[in-house]
């Protein structure tokens, strides 16, 4: 059995460690945050694909992962329903996901306080060079799996020109507890994946298990992800924090300028429905991210592969980035197990995955585009999908709901042509 380095130890590297050390490798995680990493990400959407790969990294989870919705539903600005369609999921968090995963680990495993900075590779080994604790250390290895984001020094190192793209709007989130949430927020939206659907702009979410990972009724949270357009000038500012220092590289939850969030909550009372206003005015700490694509053409290189968000980020409208993840774990190890921890086995993980995850970073586009558009021409009419095309088709599991009619495949992304006298509503 083979000695197989992970760099990073978030969601994607603990589903590749898992999944690897449990084929018998011999693994060891470097992970560059010290201490807890609890209180990172929000609400994951799952698919059949996501739970299948826990299967194979040791879990044997059912939909008590998290909080299972059986309806989605679209909010007018008045809060009245405006879309509803039955479509069951389950809706789990990043921290009941990380803990799951870490737990299953052997602690010796997983190595914290590692920053990463370069790669050696030689005839039979990869050489890992990193900054500890104790100081600059290396690891040595016959496989390097680098699941570092997707900022990652790794792919940096290998492929400096793959940069990720400004989608041109971020994402506000945020988590409120149900119990704070009025009678009227609970009863129409806070059991179902909702949206709310201003023009140019995207409102989604859904339950998830509040703290500590309680799924009692009163006891969860509602997740939300609220897409608006941010062109260059806006985002700058909206990554400047309250004493005017700029966080251009992503902005942790607690920098972010209070006048800003003021700003998006007097947005929200005007443009979304009033329990998704309620929820947003009740959560304590909305926090903001802005939205990449990236895409890479290579995904292996020799004795280094690149996983997860380091090697290709499909915009959150998928609901797939942990499941993509997943995928690239699994398909990881199939491919060491027919060919050995070889530079053979990469090449082949490569060849399956590019086409894979080329097609959801374009599906993932295609999604947000349709936003983009009405933001442009500020007309509803800009828009080729109704409201209830893009609340059956975003965050679905695809082996499930399909839905590929609407979407022709990577090669051909485009917006189906508007047909007259077409509107918002289904
Ligand atoms: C708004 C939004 C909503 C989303 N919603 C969903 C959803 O519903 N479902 C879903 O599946 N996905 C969702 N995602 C995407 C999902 O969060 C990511 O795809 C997923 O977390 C990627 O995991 P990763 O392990 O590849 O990367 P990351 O989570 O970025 O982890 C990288 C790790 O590497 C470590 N690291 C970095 N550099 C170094 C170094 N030099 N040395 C050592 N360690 C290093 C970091 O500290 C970090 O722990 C969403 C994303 C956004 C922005």
């Amino acid at each position: 059995m083979a000695r197989i380095v992970v760099i990073g130890g978030s969601l994607g590297g603990l589903l590749a460690a898992n999944v690897l050390h449990r084929q018998g490798h011999e693994v060891c995680v470097l992970e560059k945050v010290r201490g807890s990493m609890d209180g990172r990400g929000a609400g994951i959407v799952t698919h059949d694909a996501l739970f299948s790969a826990l299967g194979q990294a040791g879990l044997q989870v059912d939909e008590t992962l998290g909080v299972q919705v059986r309806q989605r539903v679209a909010l007018d600005a008045q809060g009245r329903t405006e879309v509803c369609i039955d479509m069951p999921q389950v809706l789990t968090s990043w921290s009941r996901l990380y803990d799951l995963l870490h737990q299953l680990l052997p602690p010796s495993l997983y190595v914290q306080g590692v920053t990463v900075q370069k790669i050696e590779q030689q005839s039979n080994a990869a050489v890992v060079h990193g900054l500890g604790p104790q100081g600059p250390q290396t690891w040595s290895a016959e496989l390097v799996v680098a699941s570092d984001g997707i900022r990652s020094v790794v792919r940096q190192q290998y492929a400096p020109l793959v940069q990720p793209c400004y989608a041109g709007y971020v994402a506000w989130r945020g988590v409120c507890d149900e119990a704070v949430l009025s009678d009227r927020t609970l009863q129409t939206v806070f059991e179902t994946f909702g949206f709310g659907l201003p023009l140019g702009e995207q409102l989604i979410g859904y339950p998830v298990a509040g703290p500590g990972n309680d799924v009692r009724v009163g006891h969860r949270a509602y997740n939300f992800v609220w897409y608006r357009p941010a062109p260059a000038p806006v985002l700058a500012r909206l990554l400047t924090d309250a004493d005017g220092v700029s966080h251009q590289g992503g902005i942790s939850p607690n920098k972010v300028d209070w006048r800003q969030v003021a700003d998006m909550r007097q947005a929200a009372r005007t443009l979304l429905a009033p329990q998704f206003a309620e929820m947003i005015e009740k959560t304590a700490q909305p926090f903001l991210q802005p939205i990449y694509d990236l895409s890479s053409e290579r995904v292996a290189f020799g004795r280094v592969a690149l996983m997860g968000d380091a090697s290709f980020v499909a915009r959150p409208h998928i609901g797939m980035g942990v499941t993509k993840a997943a995928q690239d774990a699994v398909a990881l190890a199939d491919a060491i197990e027919q060919h050995g921890a070889t530079p053979q086995a990469l090449q082949a993980y490569e060849e399956r995955r590019v086409p894979e995850c080329e097609a959801a970073v374009a599906r993932a586009r295609w999604l947000g585009a349709y936003m983009q558009s009405q933001a442009q021409s500020a007309s509803a009419q800009a828009s080729s999908r109704s409201a209830h095309e893009v609340v059956s088709e975003t965050a679905i599991d695809m082996d499930r709901y399909g839905h590929q009619s609407s979407f022709p495949g990577a090669a051909a992304v485009r917006l189906r042509p508007k047909q007259p006298g077409q509107s918002l509503s289904p």
